[in-house]
């Protein structure tokens, strides 16, 4: 089933006194299915950031379309948009943005908090979460004792608490040693294929994308070219990704 939907997304910043422009995104188009795991790829100010945070609800693109199971976002009043966000989509940044001065049950619990969801029930959808994120004997702790590793764990587990529609995370192994990243992407896997979680998930690495099921490749604001894992291994994955990242840093024309 389609559950994203991406049409004509353009997106030109204007700094506040109107003199200078900056296009971020001239047009990009693409759908995602539901249950898909995709990677977003491509070079420093290519647009990535700009299209999570549109696809977030974070804001607003200048021209074009989203659909969310057929709901155009141009459909939600700014006013809801805080509770339309809370309800479908979860987000997960590089610097984790957890809340210092909570414990991280509760950073995770915060988003049920603000649905007012009863406590009772907090609970029994923290257990699972926990588990599957191996963060269940770190609940009690606050941000400042756990490792950083840990600490995307609780950010992911915050993310998904609430049974978003798609998990989005930009970079979100950009601040972690090797080790962690290695465990926080065994994590994304297994949400998308036991839980069968949608993610979008824009990364640097190479191999951090070879898990994905699509490589979405993004040049100066528009679509470059894409991969389809299939029946593909992690390595031949990462060989075809390596290569189109090669084409992309040389300057190639497109390869659609
Ligand atoms: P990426 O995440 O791929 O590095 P970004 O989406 O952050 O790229 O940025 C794309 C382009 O838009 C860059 O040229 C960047 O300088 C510009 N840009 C991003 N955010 C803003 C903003 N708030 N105001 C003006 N320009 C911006
Ligand atoms: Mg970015």
């Amino acid at each position: 089933m389609e559950l994203l939907q991406i049409q004509n997304v353009k997106k030109v910043y204007t700094t506040k006194l109107g003199l200078t422009q900056c296009v971020a995104l001239k047009n990009i188009s693409f759908t995602v299915q539901e249950g898909e795991f995709m990677a977003i790829m491509g070079a420093s100010g290519s647009g990535k950031t700009t299209l999570l945070n549109i696809i977030a609800s974070l804001d607003r693109p200048t021209a074009g379309q989203i659909f969310l199971n057929g709901t155009p976002f141009s459909s939600v009043r700014d006013r809801d948009l805080a509770k339309f966000r809370r309800e479908n989509l979860g987000f997960v940044f590089q610097e984790f943005n957890l809340l210092d001065t909570f414990s991280i049950r509760d950073n995770i619990l915060l988003p049920l908090v603000l649905s007012q969801v009863p406590v009772k029930e907090m609970e029994a959808r923290l257990q699972p979460v926990a588990k599957m994120l191996d963060i269940t004997t770190l609940l009690d702790k606050f941000p400042y004792e756990v490792s950083g590793g840990e600490k995307q764990r609780a950010a992911v587990a915050r993310a998904v608490i609430t049974d978003p529609q798609i998990l989005l995370a930009d970079e979100p192994t950009g601040a972690l040693d090797s080790r962690s990243s290695v465990e926080l992407l065994q994590n994304f896997a297994r949400l998308n294929r036991e839980v069968g979680r949608t993610i979008l998930m824009v990364t640097h690495s190479a191999k951090a994308a070879s898990r994905a099921s699509r490589v979405l490749f993004i040049k100066d604001g528009e679509v470059f070219h894409q991969i389809y894992k299939a029946s593909m291994t992690d390595e031949e994955m990462y060989t075809k990704i390596s290569d189109t990242l090669t084409v992309l840093a040389t300057g190639g024309e497109s390869l659609e």
